[in-house]
C-alpha cells in the first residue's frame, strides 16, 4: 500500500500559484479592485484594475485581462511582478500569504482540488475595506488605511521624514565652478516636489549639494566645488498629494454575493464605519464564514453584535500589541482602559454564541518585542478568567518585516540574545503549567525566538530611519519612547547607540 505523502504548497499546480487570483477580489480603501492586500498597487495602475463601481457586479473582477493574465503567469509557473511581496517573504523565511491562502484554500482539502474553472470563475472570498476611516494612527500604518494619519504624514512629509521617492538621475553637463541644471521629467508644478539634490564624489559617495533654484522644469544647485562633466547627479522627487478621507462607493447588487463563502472585514476600523450596517444587512450570513480584524478601541454595544450573530461562522480578530502605556504608544490614540473593556465585551459575548470565536491577532516588532512575556499573560489570564471552556484556538501572529523599519531584527545583540532565553524559559513555565490552550502562545514564542534573526538586508539605513521616525513622531504625537516603552528606549538607545 502506498503511503500518502501529504504535497507541499510549492507542489500543487506550480510554484507561482496562488488561490487568489483566481477566487478573491480586495476592496482597497481607494475604491479601486485590487488582487490581494499584499499585491503591489503600481502594477495593478499599470495593469488597469478599475474603480471597483466599474464592475456591473463584482465576479466581473475574475475575468479582468489583468486578472486573467495573472492567472495564465500562475498556471505555467512564471512570476507575477505584483507578487513580489510573497517572493521576498519565502526567499526570507518567512510564511507568505500565497502559502498560508494554498493552506487555507487547498491543503486541508487536497483530495478535492481541481484546477480553478477559468470559464466559471467564481467569488467566493471577499476581502472589504469601507475606507481609511480608523480612529487610531498606528505606528506601523499610513493615510490610505487610516484618515487619522493624514496631518502626521502631511508634516513627516514636509519634514523630509517619509514620502515615497521619486529619484531621477543624470549626467553633470558643466564642470565646476559653474552651477549645475537638470532639466525634471515628472512635472513640478503639480503632484511632485523637489526634495534632494545630490551628486556622486569622486570616491562614489552621494553629496547633499543643496537646490538654489527651480524654475518651470529646471532645478539648479551649485553642485560639488570640484565636479566635472560626466559626474552623476540625482535628483529626488517627492509626491506632495494629499490622501483624503475615503469612502469605498458602490450600489451593491445580490449578484455581487451570490457565491460568496468567506468574507473577510479589514480596515480602517471597519465597524465604526455608517457604511458597516447596511453593507452586513444585505449578506446572506448563514451561507457565509467571516473574518473580521477590530483595533479594539471602543466597546461593543448589543447593536453590534446584533450584525454579526447569524453568521455560519464568525471570528473576530483582536489587533492588541501591548498593555498599558506599550499599546497607546503603539496604537496611537488607543486609551487602555477602554481597549481593555473591549476585549473582556468581545469574550464576553463570543462565551454565549456557539457560531462566534475570539482571537488574539498581535503585530510583533521592536517595539512590542521586550514585552512579550507580559503581554502574553495577560491575554492568558483574560482567556483563563473568561472564556473558560470556550474553545477559543485561534492566536494569529503577525511578526513585522514591513515597515523595515520595525523589524526586531534591528534590536542590538545583546538585547536580542537576552529576550530569547526568557523566551525559553517562558516556554518551560508553559509547558509545566495547567493552562489550557497555552500550546498557541508556546508556538507563537517559538515563532518569536526565529524572528529575531531574520536580519533585514539594509540595517544601517532602517535603524537611521527608525530613529529618526521614532523621535520626530515622538515630538509631534507629545508621547516619549523613554517614558512609555522604557525597554525599548534602553535597548534602542543607550545599548544600540553606545
Ligand atoms: S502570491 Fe501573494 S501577492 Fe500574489 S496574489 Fe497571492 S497572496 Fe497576493
Ligand atoms: S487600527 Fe488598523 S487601520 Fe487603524 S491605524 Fe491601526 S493598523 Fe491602521
Amino acid at each position: 500500500m502506498n503511503e500518502t505523502v501529504p504535497m507541499k504548497p510549492e507542489e500543487i499546480v506550480s510554484k507561482t500559484y496562488c488561490p487568489l487570483p483566481f477566487n478573491h477580489l480586495y476592496v482597497h480603501p481607494t475604491n479601486m479592485a485590487s488582487v490581494c492586500c499584499a499585491f503591489q498597487k503600481g502594477a495593478e495602475k499599470r495593469g488597469g484594475l478599475p474603480n471597483i463601481k466599474d464592475y456591473k457586479n463584482l465576479g466581473d473582477h475574475l475575468n479582468h485581462p489583468f486578472i486573467q493574465d495573472i492567472q495564465q503567469k500562475m498556471l505555467k509557473g512564471e512570476k507575477v511582478d505584483g507578487c513580489a511581496t510573497c517572493y521576498y517573504a519565502e526567499e526570507h523565511g518567512y510564511q507568505s500569504m500565497r502559502e498560508k491562502e494554498i493552506e487555507t484554500w487547498h491543503i486541508e482539502t487536497f483530495r478535492d482540488f481541481t484546477p480553478p474553472d477559468l470559464e466559471n470563475p467564481k467569488l467566493e472570498f471577499l476581502e472589504m475595506t469601507f475606507g481609511n476611516y480608523c480612529n487610531l494612527a498606528c505606528r506601523t500604518c499610513h493615510s490610505d488605511l487610516s484618515h487619522s494619519w493624514i496631518d502626521d504624514e502631511a508634516e513627516l512629509t514636509r519634514r523630509g521624514v517619509i514620502g515615497n521617492p521619486l529619484i531621477e538621475t543624470f549626467d553633470c553637463e558643466t564642470p565646476a565652478p559653474l552651477k549645475v541644471t537638470v532639466e525634471i521629467f515628472e512635472p513640478l508644478d503639480g503632484k511632485w516636489d523637489v526634495s534632494k539634490f545630490e551628486m556622486k564624489n569622486n570616491i562614489g559617495k552621494w553629496i547633499d549639494c543643496g537646490i538654489v533654484a527651480i524654475v518651470g522644469q529646471n532645478v539648479t544647485s551649485n553642485g560639488l566645488s570640484n565636479h566635472s562633466v560626466g559626474s552623476e547627479v540625482r535628483v529626488t522627487l517627492t509626491d506632495n498629494t494629499k490622501v483624503g478621507r475615503m469612502n469605498i462607493e458602490k450600489e451593491w447588487h445580490p449578484d455581487d454575493f451570490k457565491d460568496l463563502q468567506y468574507i473577510k472585514i479589514t480596515g480602517g476600523e471597519p465597524m465604526l464605519h455608517p457604511d458597516f450596517p447596511k453593507f452586513m444587512a444585505q449578506l446572506e450570513q448563514q451561507n457565509v464564514y467571516c473574518f473580521i480584524f477590530t483595533n479594539a478601541s471602543w466597546v461593543p454595544k448589543k447593536r453590534i453584535f446584533d450584525m454579526l450573530k447569524d453568521f455560519k461562522f464568525l471570528q473576530v480578530f483582536l489587533s492588541v500589541d501591548g498593555t498599558g502605556e506599550v499599546q497607546e504608544y503603539m496604537r496611537h490614540n488607543a486609551k487602555w482602559d477602554t481597549t481593555e473593556k473591549s476585549v473582556r465585551k468581545w469574550m464576553e459575548w463570543s462565551v454565549t454564541m456557539p457560531n462566534v470565536q475570539i482571537a488574539w491577532a498581535p503585530t510583533w516588532s521592536l517595539m512590542n518585542a521586550s514585552y512579550f512575556v507580559e503581554i502574553c499573560n495577560w491575554w492568558l489570564g483574560l482567556t483563563k478568567e473568561l472564556l473558560r471552556d470556550k474553545n477559543w484556538n485561534l492566536v494569529k501572529t503577525n511578526f513585522i518585516y514591513g515597515p523595515s523599519i520595525y523589524q526586531m531584527s534591528l534590536l542590538p545583540s545583546d538585547t536580542k540574545e537576552n529576550l530569547k532565553s526568557k523566551a525559553l524559559e517562558y516556554i518551560e513555565e508553559l509547558k509545566n503549567g495547567d493552562i489550557r490552550m497555552s500550546e498557541l502562545i508556546i508556538e507563537m514564542t517559538e515563532a518569536y525566538i526565529k524572528f529575531f534573526d531574520k536580519n533585514s538586508p539594509k540595517q544601517d539605513e532602517d535603524l537611521a530611519g527608525y530613529h529618526k521616525i521614532t523621535e520626530t513622531l515622538d515630538e509631534m504625537r507629545g508621547q516619549s519612547l523613554k517614558k512609555m516603552i522604557p525597554l525599548t528606549y534602553k535597548a534602542m538607545y543607550e545599548i544600540e547607540k553606545k
